[in-house]
C-alpha cells in the first residue's frame, strides 16, 4: 500500500542513522575547525639507530572539538578527503609546521628536518608543488628541512603523473619519504622510476617482526633493497626494545615509536629539543 511504501525509507533512515549521524555531525564540525582554531599539532622525534640523534620531527594533526572531544586523525581525515577539506586543512598543516620548525631553528635550536604527512587528494592537485614553494618562501624555511611524507598509494596512482610531481617537488629541494611502505605491494615495480629519499616501513610489520618469519622477511627484503636504491629507511610504530634491537640487527636506518617517544604536543617538543646535547 501507499502508507508502507511511505514508511518504509523512513524505517531505513532510522536504523542506518546512528553511524552516519555521527559521520555528520563530525563533517559539520570540521567545516569550522580551522577557524575556529580547534586544529593542532603533535610532533614525535625520529632517531638515527646508531647515533641515537634526533633526525626529525613527525607532524602529526590533532582536532580538539568542545562537543566531540578529541577525534583521531583516522577519524576525520578520511572524512575531509572526501569533502575536500584535505586542501584547506593540509595546507595549513604545512604552512604551520614550517612556520614552527623556522621559529625553532632561527631560536637557534637543532632541527634538521620536519615531516609533514600530504594525502593523495592534495598530491594530486597539479599546483601542489607551487603550493609548497610558495609556503616555504613565505615561512623563509630551508627547503632540505622539510620532508613530505607520502603514501605508497600515491606511487600507483597515475604513475606518470606522480613522477613528475615527485620531480618537480625535488628540484624544490624537499625530502620525500613514502609512508606505510609495504601495505601496498605492487607499488615495488614503480618504486625505482621515482626519486625518493627515505621508505617508512609500515608499523603493521614493525609488530610483527619479532613473530611473524614472513614480516621479518619483508622488513630485512626492503631494508636492503633500499640500501641498493640509497633509500633511508625508518621502521615507524616500535614499541619495544626487542623490536628496536631486530631493526638494529637488520641495518635499519631510523626509528619512530611509542618506545622512543610518543607524539608531543608544541611545548613538550620545545622543551624535547632543548634538552639535547649540543652537536
Ligand atoms: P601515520 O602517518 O602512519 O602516522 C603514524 C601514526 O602512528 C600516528 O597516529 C602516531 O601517533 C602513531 N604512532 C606512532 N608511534 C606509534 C607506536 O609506537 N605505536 C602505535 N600503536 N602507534 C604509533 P595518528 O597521529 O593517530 O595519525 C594516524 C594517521 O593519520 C597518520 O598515520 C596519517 O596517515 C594521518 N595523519 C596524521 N596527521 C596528518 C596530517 O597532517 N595530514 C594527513 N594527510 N594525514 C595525517
Ligand atoms: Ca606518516
Ligand atoms: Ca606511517
Ligand atoms: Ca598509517
Amino acid at each position: 500500500s501507499k502508507r508502507s511504501l511511505s514508511q518504509e525509507p523512513q524505517h531505513f533512515n532510522e536504523t542506518m542513522s546512528k553511524a552516519a549521524v555521527s559521520r555528520l555531525k563530525r563533517e559539520n564540525a570540521l567545516r569550522e575547525a580551522l577557524n575556529n582554531d580547534e586544529l593542532s599539532l603533535h610532533y614525535q622525534p625520529q632517531l638515527h639507530l646508531i647515533s641515537n640523534e634526533l633526525i626529525g620531527f613527525e607532524v602529526l594533526l590533532r582536532w580538539h572539538n568542545p562537543y566531540l572531544g578529541e577525534v583521531a586523525p583516522d577519524d576525520f581525515i578520511p572524512i575531509a578527503e572526501e569533502n575536500g577539506l584535505i586542501i584547506p586543512i593540509g595546507e595549513w598543516v604545512l604552512r604551520t609546521a614550517c612556520l614552527q620548525a623556522k621559529q625553532w631553528i632561527d631560536n637557534g635550536l637543532h632541527l634538521d628536518r620536519i615531516a609533514v604527512n600530504v594525502s593523495i587528494v592534495q598530491f594530486a592537485l597539479p599546483d601542489f608543488p607551487k603550493m609548497v614553494q610558495a609556503i616555504l618562501t613565505e615561512t623563509g624555511l630551508e627547503p632540505e628541512v622539510l620532508e613530505l611524507e607520502l603514501t605508497e598509494s600515491v606511487l600507483m596512482h597515475q604513475v606518470d603523473t606522480a613522477v613528475h610531481t615527485f620531480k618537480q617537488l625535488k628540484i624544490i629541494g624537499v625530502q620525500l619519504a613514502i609512508d606505510d611502505f609495504g601495505t601496498g605491494y605492487s607499488s615495488l615495480n614503480y618504486l625505482k622510476q621515482f626519486p625518493i629519499d627515505r621508505l617508512k616501513i609500515d608499523r603493521s610489520f614493525t609488530s610483527a617482526i619479532l613473530s611473524d618469519t614472513n614480516d621479518q622477511a619483508i622488513a630485512d627484503a626492503v631494508i636492503a633493497m633500499a640500501g641498493r636504491m640509497n633509500v633511508q629507511v625508518t621502521a615507524e610504530g616500535v614499541e619495544s626494545i626487542e623490536q628496536l634491537q631486530f631493526l638494529r640487527e637488520a641495518q635499519c636506518d631510523a626509528v619512530q615509536g611509542f618506545h622512543i617517544c610518543h607524539p608531543m604536543k608544541v611545548v613538550d617538543a620545545e622543551q624535547y629539543l632543548k634538552a639535547l646535547p649540543n652537536r
